[in-house]
């Protein structure tokens, strides 16, 4: 079901060569989205329309979704899941809000100051997956930090649903309502990302896309990347545990399942110093994953190359093991769970000890879930705040700190062979310019 990895002895030197993890073909799926993104780009709306025909299996007459339809779908919300989105947007919030960064103001000599500032994105283009599961949480945990950046354009997109009359899931129509979002597109994979960093008749373009999805939204992302800003590419989900053997093998299992059934590409990895736990945890996977929904989807997500126990000699070697596979979500369930947490360098986000297990993380701890996978969290944050703005420098110089500074700009231009640079600033006070 599971395999098993043995590293107790002495870890390789290239611990991640050794680490199962999914090979998630973006490159190869290049060749397949770059037709449909030059379609998008010089047909527009027909051309998002035929792939969501294609793709999707739903003729659209258009990609925009009615506003009145947005603000129905709410209406019709199951109350429980609309306390719970309610509740979630406000955690969320509150770790957001406090992410945005302040003008500063630094003074660099008497009269020469730089300033910082922080400007939002003007346009953003927000994709919520709806391919094999939907999620309106992804909704809120990309629309919160947009909006609590100051982004003024905001517009989501998400598959259009056979199911549901080729409108996105009434979930997600309902949390874009909730978060006061209007203006929502069923449209999803490469064609949905080209329609946001090309515009089409329908969609204004935007200045950056932002949010998970398949290989092909991953691909799109990565061909689009410059015409369009994007976040990380997060792909396929993750969930890594360092466990000892005071962990609890039936939470250990629940946990590993819980990512699992996201996608038959998702990663559930558990690595332990404890040959009992991980006997332990490979019985309850057993038992629990004959019980799951989803059992065919995390039988083959479990049995995936990406998945497996590893083995190691203690905790230390465990977070080596950890920080070289650099997880999009990781548990620390040993003893003294948060010293051991603090020592972790590379994660998407971490959750310590037995009571913040990541299912919390993907709808209600307050943090975000749209994180960086494939080992990418050594390089790359999670969706924040910070996404959606820009620093900006602003340069105020005067007269008198100008001059200061012209001998020694005048220098480093010579040494770089650009004296135009040096003369741009001789010009100002009437010094030979050379010839
Ligand atoms: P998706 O919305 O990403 O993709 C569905 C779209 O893919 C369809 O609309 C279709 O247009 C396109 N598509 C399907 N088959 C195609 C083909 N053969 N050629 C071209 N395009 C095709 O939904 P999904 O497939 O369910 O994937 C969502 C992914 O997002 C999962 O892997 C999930 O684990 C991940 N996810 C990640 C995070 C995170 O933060 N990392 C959060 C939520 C979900």
């Amino acid at each position: 079901m599971i395999s098993r990895i043995d590293l107790r002895g002495s870890l390789p030197g290239d611990l991640r060569s050794v680490l199962p993890r999914a090979e998630l073909d973006v490159e190869a799926a290049l060749d397949k989205v770059r037709p449909i993104c030059e379609d998008v780009r010089h047909r527009g709306s027909a051309a998002v329309r035929e792939y969501t025909a294609r793709f999707d299996g739903v003729e659209l007459e258009r990609v925009r979704v009615p506003v009145e339809t947005v603000h129905r779908a709410l209406a019709e919300l199951d109350p429980a899941v609309r306390d719970a989105l309610e509740e979630s947007i406000r955690r969320a919030r509150a770790v957001h809000r406090v992410q945005r960064r302040t003008d500063v103001t630094t003074q660099v000599v008497p009269g020469g100051t730089v300033t910082e500032r922080w400007i939002p994105v003007g346009r953003v283009g927000l994709y919520v997956p709806g391919g094999r599961a939907v999620y309106p949480s992804s909704v809120v945990m990309n629309v919160v930090p947009a909006q609590e950046a100051g982004v003024g354009s905001l517009a989501v997109t998400s598959p259009a649903q056979k199911d549901f009359g080729g409108l996105p899931h009434p979930s997600i129509l309902a949390a874009c309502a909730l978060l006061g979002v209007d203006e929502v597109y069923a449209a999803g994979g490469a064609q949905a990302v080209a329609m946001f960093a090309y515009g089409t008749d329908e969609c204004p373009r935007a200045d950056l896309v932002t949010g998970p999805g398949n290989v092909y939204v991953a691909a799109a992302k990565r061909l689009l990347k410059g015409v369009i800003g994007i976040d990380a590419e997060a792909g396929p989900t993750e969930i890594a545990i360092l466990a000892d053997g005071t962990a609890d093998p039936v939470e250990v299992a629940a946990d590993l399942i819980s990512q699992a059934e996201h996608d038959t590409l998702a990663a559930s990895v558990l690595v332990t110093d404890s040959a009992r736990l991980a006997d332990e945890v490979e019985a309850e996977l057993k038992a629990q994953v004959a019980r799951t929904w989803h059992v065919e989807r995390v039988t083959e997500a479990l049995a995936g190359r990406q998945s497996g126990i590893v083995l190691v000699d203690g905790v230390d070697d465990g977070l080596k093991v950890v920080d070289a596979y650099a997880a999009e979500h990781l548990e620390i369930q040993t003893a003294d769970a948060a010293a051991v947490a603090a020592r972790v360098r590379n994660a998407g986000a971490v959750f310590v000890g037995r009571y913040a297990p990541v299912s919390l993380g993907d709808y209600l701890a307050g943090s975000n879930h749209v994180l960086p996978t494939g080992g990418c969290a050594c390089h790359s944050s999670g969706l924040s705040v910070q996404s959606f703005l820009r620093g900006v420098h602003v340069v105020e110089y005067d007269r008198d700190a100008l001059a200061d500074a012209t001998a020694r700009v005048v220098a480093l231009a010579e040494a770089e062979d650009l004296p135009a640079h040096g003369a741009a600033l001789k010009a100002r006070f009437d010094w030979e310019i050379p010839s």
